[in-house]
């Protein structure tokens, strides 16, 4: 505890963040495995050359280029047509969880969430002193309504991570516009992974659902998790009352100018997405026949649970120079789908200590 004088809610949490060792194999935080080549390394250096020399300027504060490819990135993927005006752009899909729980949540406001989930949801809400309302999915992972539709109704923010980080598990666009028919609140479905999936986008639901935002990133399926760029699918009328929270000149220059870079190659990235999805089903078929179960997943991890404590086998593997993330769910741990020598060490190991058993 901080002998500062803090806010009193604060001061006994503990930061967020993966546990972070230096190992052979790390397949604990959902990255693309895939550095960049060489080629677009060079050409990125060449643009930001240029970025720099501008770099006394403030950066554009409406990222527009950004947000007009963005945006015929998700008109290209999705068959569905967008412009600039409906999306945003911020450092990392956190930073616009963030600035929605600042215009929706606050005190006397709820949001809910359906758990096990992205864990940052919570955190951010109790951060901007927002009342956070759990409900528990079903054993297999899937959402269901509660009896009682009451908290669901009156909640300002309905969050619905989908794939769901940490179990993989998919939600139906029938449910996600189910829960925009119930709650008065704004429904976030958080698509960091959707690249992974063969569903159709919740993005396709907007036109006919106000309320609705749905949040993306390139830190999962583009390989940007360094960039720090996320962004926001909505209306205008949503974009509108994001520039009353974003912090003046908040997306740097260079950031920009990177994901503009990144997004000119989003066709070569497909093919190592397929790759990854074609790892997923391997991992998957394997660890079922080591008697695991591996609950389904639409992203590029797996949660897999054993008859034994998930503590004891994390600690074997590291070990064993692998490392995967405990998320806190008994006996479950996610492993990340990473490339084909790296997944085989993970199979390899787990083998050993079901062996040993
Ligand atoms: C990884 C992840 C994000 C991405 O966060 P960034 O800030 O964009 O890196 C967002 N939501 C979920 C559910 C995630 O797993």
């Amino acid at each position: 505890m901080s002998n500062l004088p803090i806010r009193p809610d604060l001061a006994a949490k503990k930061p967020y963040g993966a546990p972070q060792l230096n190992v052979e194999v790390k397949l604990n935080t959902n990255e693309n495995p895939f550095s960049h080549d060489e080629a677009f390394v060079s050409q990125v250096s060449a643009k930001l050359q240029e970025v720099l020399r501008n770099a006394n300027r403030y950066p554009d504060p409406e990222a527009l280029e950004l947000r007009s490819r963005l945006a015929a990135y998700l008109t290209a993927t999705t068959a569905t047509n967008f412009d600039a005006n409906q999306l945003w752009a911020a450092n990392g899909s956190n930073e616009i969880l963030q600035q929605l729980f600042q215009l929706f949540g606050g005190p006397g406001r709820s949001a809910i969430g359906f758990e096990p989930s992205y864990s940052m949801h919570p955190i951010i809400s109790q951060v901007s002193h927002t009342e956070w309302v759990a409900i528990e999915r079903a054993e297999n992972f899937d959402i269901e309504l509660p009896a009682d539709l009451t908290a669901l109704k009156n909640a300002n923010l309905v969050m619905v991570c989908s794939p769901n980080n940490p179990t993989g598990t998919l939600s139906t666009l029938d449910l996600i516009s189910k829960l925009h028919e119930i709650t008065t609140g704004l429904v976030v479905v958080d698509e960091a992974y959707a690249e992974f999936s063969q569903a159709k986008s919740a993005v396709t639901l907007l036109e006919s659902h106000p309320r609705l935002a749905v949040v993306r990133t390139m830190s999962k399926a583009f390989g940007f998790a360094g960039v720090r760029l996320g962004y926001l699918v909505g209306s205008n009328d949503l974009i509108n009352c994001i520039r009353l929270v974003r912090l003046p000149y908040h997306l740097s220059s260079l950031t920009q100018a990177t994901a503009v870079q990144a997004l000119e190659q989003a066709s070569e990235l497909s093919k190592q997405v397929e790759f990854l999805i074609a790892e997923r089903v391997r991992i998957a078929v394997e660890l079922q026949k080591m008697g695991f179960t591996v609950a389904d997943s639409s992203a590029n991890f797996l949660l897999f649970k054993g008859s034994f404590n998930q503590g004891k086998l994390w600690s074997f593997l590291v070990d064993q120079g692998v490392l995967v993330r405990d998320v806190g769910i008994s006996g479950w741990l996610r492993v990340t789908c990473g490339t084909a020598i790296e997944n085989d060490k993970f199979l390899a190991k787990l083998k050993i200590f079901v062996e040993q058993k």
